[in-house]
């Protein structure tokens, strides 16, 4: 009976450190623990060094409460060494109490295995754990969501009825967007969870050439990214099931001669199929051109067909009776990009998929690296990312609500705190941060990593990215070749804020257009102030971002912005040939939207407007910030004293804006020269969300557009409702979803 209770008494003592008696209340507490040093013989009073520790100890535990002495035997020494033990443990504690009276102490007795402790005293101090220190991230634990996640799932403004159409579609007069507020309205093309199942195949004509020898040798890597994309993201909630088609499908005749209705073509594909595929099977079928194609009979040969689109008031094609989806690329082999693209297909199809799911996803940052498909080349500069924002993860309920820390502006009496785990990291507390300011300005903050789905990023992006989402807004305008991305003039669902101590404009910023979105990301340190909420990355660790939110201090104005120091004799850009410049030029010189070279000899003088659009410059070029919002040219247009002042003989209006088509040089813009960058392609804009008076055949809108991978261009009329999908009038796509 004895030998075992001792096996019980060394267990306990090992496996618990040092087990002090439990507290009966429900206190936290945190425990510090110290040995006293070697006792000469059997010495059992504390030597005045041995004071001096415990004295020691008590300044380190200030809010201290409970003393505990444990005196350590040697397992195997005899029992009366116990007595000397604990008789040193009671001395030390004796002492402690003597220092502070208020202590609750206690002294015991324990054996060890572990040579060294035997014969010492052993500490435990336990104080109880006081309120996290907002100011030291280091106390901070992952706290309950202050407000309860139903109060940041803010409603969408929009009729469910007209969402359900699917984003992109007219419905009674106005065009649906994907839902941006709750309850997630699924589109009736493909559900948010739930198995799909797809079948993916490679066709080629007479005149195509063959790129792969077994079409599983191209697709089966590919559709396992795809299946993996949706498990990750979904956490398992969707499911794709992907097969290939064996052998290449051949088609009996050549590109140039295929059959100019999409229907047929579809068909001929479809008929040629082995028979073990039943088509109805599947959800979706997509097809691949083999590389070679040429123009002939059709000058596309995107497919967009599907049930929905048909069953919308009776039939496309009635003479088409597959009611599945089928796509197919619409991509240019002779492209140089055609084979970079090719490789990262899937990227696009998820993109295509959750439009068809009718998710938005041009937004925040239309066209940035920093969300799924919008700009999928993976030698893009800056990188690309496959991740889907953390607002769209919450609406679609693919992201737990328990991942959700909700903090309402009344919370604000007290500052708050979360610990954010980047999206490309699975699991974690917390992956978003929701702020609903109010139903039209929900601040959302995500934490974002240089790895896994953003693994092409450059190591500067990383920490965390803000914006916000307004759920009441009923339009949004992507595909149209002005928009930076960011700029309000082109109304969309939610846009990127930048930190306080950025330079740059949040929405006047291009350069992500051309990869760079740096500007936008967090880094530690870095504070957002928006309408009244305060939020600073405290500590940016591995694989955490520790987040501060706080109210808005009244009296903030954001740093100044130092444009660095003035140029000698006015800078050159304020000397003109022949004498006085027509306008006076700032000094030092301003440069927002897109980093650009502003020496004076590497910048081109330019006959026409059409130079600066060849060189990617999207809406013109302002002389200063002033001039730019004096003459009302676009938030992004470029500001560059020096691009204005070497073609400052293009602005014949002298409003210190060129080549802008919302500040034409003359009055009348339908009389403002033959140059692209003169007209503003904003047809989406202008529409005011009423169907456009020429689409009465809606089928001919899209005629002619786009460089797309798939057509979104599905269309039909009859006398209440138009369905278009996607029109874009646009030259070019100005991202590439
Ligand atoms: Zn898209």
């Amino acid at each position: 009976m004895f030998r075992k209770t001792f096996a019980i008494l060394i267990t306990l003592a090992f496996s618990l450190g040092f087990a002090v008696p439990a507290a009966s209340d429900s206190t936290e507490w945190t425990a510090y623990q110290k040995t006293l040093a070697t006792y000469s013989g059997s010495q059992t009073a504390l030597s005045s060094f041995q004071k001096s520790q415990i004295r020691a100890t008590l300044e380190k535990t200030p809010d201290s409460e409970k003393f505990i002495c444990t005196g350590i035997r040697y397992y195997d020494q005899p029992m009366s060494v116990n007595i000397m033990v604990r008789k040193r443990a009671k001395e030390a504690c004796a002492y402690a109490k003597q220092l502070k009276p208020e202590l609750s102490t206690w002294f015991q007795n324990k054996p060890t295995k572990a040579r060294s402790y035997a014969g010492k005293v052993l500490l435990t101090v336990k104080s109880p754990k006081g309120p996290m220190d907002i100011q030291d991230y280091r106390s901070w634990d992952q706290v309950e969501s202050p407000s309860s996640v139903d109060e940041c799932k803010i409603e969408d403004g929009l009729d469910p009825q007209l969402l359900r159409q699917g984003r992109g579609s007219w419905y009674n007069g106005q065009k649906a967007r994907g839902p941006v507020g709750f309850p997630f309205v699924s589109s009736t093309f493909f559900p948010n969870e739930g198995e799909l199942k797809f079948l993916m195949m490679l066709v080629s004509f007479e005149d195509t050439k063959k790129f792969v020898d077994r079409p599983k040798d191209y697709w089966n890597p590919q559709n396992e990214k795809l299946a993996d994309w949706f498990d990750y993201w979904s956490r398992g909630k969707m499911s794709l099931d992907i097969n290939t088609v064996e052998p290449w499908i051949d088609l009996p005749y050549a590109s140039s001669k295929a059959p100019i209705r999409d229907e047929q073509l579809a068909k001929d594909v479809i008929e040629r199929l082995p028979s073990t595929i039943d088509v109805s099977d599947y959800d979706g079928l997509f097809i691949q051109w083999a590389p070679g194609i040429k123009v002939g009979t059709r000058s596309k040969f995107k497919l967009s067909l599907n049930s929905i689109d048909s069953s919308v008031g009776g039939r496309i094609a009635p003479q088409f009776d597959y009611s599945q989806l089928v796509w197919s690329t619409s991509l240019d082999f002779h492209n140089n990009e055609y084979q970079v693209r090719r490789d990262h297909l899937w990227g696009s199809l998820v993109h295509e998929l959750l439009h068809e799911m009718n998710m938005n996803l041009h937004g925040p940052g239309n066209g940035w690296g920093t969300g799924v498909g919008q700009s999928y080349r993976a030698n893009q500069m800056a990188g690309v990312s496959y991740a889907i924002t953390a607002w769209e993860q919450f609406l679609l309920e693919w992201m737990p609500d328990s991942q959700v820390h909700c903090v309402t502006p009344q919370d604000l009496v007290e500052a708050q705190s979360v610990i954010l785990t980047p999206l490309e990291i699975s699991g974690g507390d917390r992956k978003a941060l929701v702020i609903p300011i109010s139903n039209s300005d929900v601040l959302v903050i995500e934490s974002r990593r240089p790895v896994g789905y953003s693994e092409s990023w450059s190591d500067k992006n990383k920490g965390l990215l803000a914006y916000t989402v307004n759920p009441q807004e009923a339009a949004q305008m992507d595909h149209i070749d002005q928009d930076c991305g960011n700029d309000p003039t082109y109304t969309k669902w939610a846009y990127y804020l930048f930190p306080d101590q950025e330079m740059q404009e949040a929405s006047g910023w291009c350069g992500a257009m051309g990869g760079v979105f740096t500007p936008a990301i967090f880094n530690e340190g870095e504070t957002l102030t928006h309408n009244g909420v305060h939020v600073e990355l405290v500590k940016s660790a591995g694989n955490k971002d520790y987040v501060k939110i706080t109210k808005a201090e009244e009296s903030f104005t954001p740093p100044a912005i130092y444009l660095g120091p003035k140029a000698s004799n006015g800078g050159w850009w304020n000397r003109c040939d022949g004498g006085e410049c027509p306008l006076e030029l700032p000094n030092p010189a301003e440069n927002f939207g897109w980093i650009q070279d502003t020496a004076d000899r590497a910048i081109p003088k330019l006959n026409s407007c059409d130079g600066l659009y060849n060189r990617g410059f999207r809406n013109g070029v302002a002389a200063s910030r002033a001039f730019r919002d004096d003459a009302g040219a676009a938030v992004a247009s470029l500001v560059s004293t020096q691009w204005y002042a070497k073609n400052r003989h293009l602005d014949t209006n002298l409003d210190g804006v060129i080549c802008s088509c919302q500040a034409p040089e003359e009055p009348d813009p339908s009389t403002a020269g033959n140059d692209s960058m003169s007209k503003c392609m904003t047809l989406q804009a202008d529409q005011s969300f009423d169907p456009p008076a020429s689409v009465s055949s809606a089928s001919d809108i899209g005629r002619g557009s786009s460089d797309y991978p798939f057509s979104h261009m599905l269309s039909r009329s009859s006398d209440e409702i138009i369905v278009t999908r996607y029109p874009r009038w646009g030259p070019s796509c100005s991202c590439c979803g």
